[in-house]
């Protein structure tokens, strides 16, 4: 295996996602895209030109219909619903739009939920819950529940979930969507730091703005991927 091929974390050959209908949706054309580890990747599209398709491809919520999925070296193609699950519990975080936070559940606990497929004893995982929520700068609202924390650091909580179990890929889908500019702002230096800390992002938008962050830009238009599917050669 060739060096880029051995540090993709995503590599798609083909992955294609059609509907049966009536009548046949093509959400997704066979597609080819690589994202190197430590890549911040935005794909961008209007509404309905396949980008909610992608990311639950990519997220490992939805299976192609044509194609390969490699994750972190993983043929996804292969695998039953049990290990997809695993897969995705340990390797991806998620960050939605609307923070899928649980409403009755305080910040720690939103962050310590999302290691059930952590095997560490639950002490351990409540100091991983507490770093990962003071290492988004909420180290001292560990106890609030979601309806009394911000927009800004309701996505916040969220991203410290998305990090918790040190996560493969930070997959974000429209993530300044439901903030307002200055929270949209704080947001994107967040993920500017995790990219500079060698995460790896990949960030869905229709946000120019959010767009011009990332270190490279996908465009998805009717279904079709346009713009550089892999990355050049690293700069670091
Ligand atoms: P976006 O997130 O960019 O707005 P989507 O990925 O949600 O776009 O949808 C892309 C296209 O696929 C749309 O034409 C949509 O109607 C269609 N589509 C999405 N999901 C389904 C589905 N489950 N069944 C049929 N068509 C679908
Ligand atoms: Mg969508």
């Amino acid at each position: 295996m060739s060096r880029a091929a051995a540090d993709a974390v995503i590599r798609l050959d083909g992955v294609g996602r059609s509907f049966p209908g009536p009548p046949p949706v093509t959400a997704l054309h066979p597609c080819d895209l690589t994202v190197r580890a430590g890549e911040y990747l935005a794909i961008t599209g209007p509404s309905g030109s396949g980008k909610s398709t992608l990311l639950h491809l990519l997220g490992l919520l939805d299976t192609p219909t044509s194609g390969r999925y490699v994750l972190d070296g993983i043929d996804t193609g292969g695998l039953g619903d049990r290990d997809r699950s695993t897969l995705r519990g340990r390797r991806i975080g998620f960050v939605f739009q609307s923070f899928h936070l649980l409403p009755h559940r305080t910040a720690e606990e939103n962050v310590l939920l999302a290691q059930v497929y952590n095997r560490t004893p639950r002490p351990h995982r409540r100091r991983a819950a507490r770093a990962a929520l003071r290492q988004v700068g909420l180290g001292h609202r560990l106890d609030a529940l979601p309806t009394t924390l911000s927009g800004g650091e309701r996505q916040r909580v969220a991203i410290a979930r998305a990090l918790v179990n040190d996560p493969s890929l930070v997959l974000c889908d429209e993530p300044t969507g439901n903030l307002d500019s200055a929270n949209a702002a704080a947001v994107l230096d967040r993920f500017d730091r995790l990219h500079d800390e060698g995460y790896t992002l990949v960030v869905i938008t229709h946000d120019p703005a959010v767009a011009a962050r990332a270190g490279r830009t996908v465009r998805i238009g009717d279904g079709r991927l346009t713009g550089p599917a892999a990355a050049g050669p690293a700069v670091r």
